[in-house]
C-alpha cells in the first residue's frame, strides 16, 4: 500500500503532537510556562493538520487555558461517588472543571 502525501503529513503531525506532550510533561514541575508553551504549539499543530489531538492525551489538556493538567501540580482529580459515579478533574490554574463518568462494570 502506498502512502498518501496527506497520510504521511499526518504521521508527521502526530508525531510531533506526541513528542510536545512529552516535552510539556518533562518540564511541567521546572518550567510550567514552557509546558504551556508546547500544549499550544500541539494544539495549533492539531489545527492546522486537522490532524485530532488522540483522547489519552486530550483527557489531560484545560479546555479553557490549555494547561497540561498533571494530578498534584496543575491539577486535582477527586471521584464523585453519587448516583452518577464520575471523576472530577479541577484545572489548578484557571480554576475550570472537567467530568467524565465512569461507566459501570456489569
Ligand atoms: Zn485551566
Amino acid at each position: 500500500m502506498k502512502l498518501s502525501k496527506n497520510q504521511l503529513i499526518r504521521d508527521i503531525a502526530l508525531q510531533r503532537i506526541e513528542n510536545l506532550f512529552n516535552l510539556a510533561i518533562n518540564n511541567i514541575k521546572s518550567n510550567p510556562s514552557l509546558s504551556h508553551r508546547y500544549i499550544e504549539i500541539a494544539i495549533k499543530i492539531s489545527q492546522r493538520t486537522r490532524v485530532k489531538i488522540p483522547r489519552n492525551l486530550k483527557y489531560f489538556i484545560c479546555k479553557s487555558c490549555h494547561s497540561l493538567l498533571y494530578p498534584g501540580i496543575t491539577s486535582r482529580i477527586r471521584i464523585s461517588p453519587r448516583r452518577n459515579p464520575h471523576i472530577v478533574v479541577t484545572c489548578m490554574v484557571c480554576g475550570r472543571i472537567k467530568r467524565y463518568p465512569i461507566s459501570k462494570k456489569k
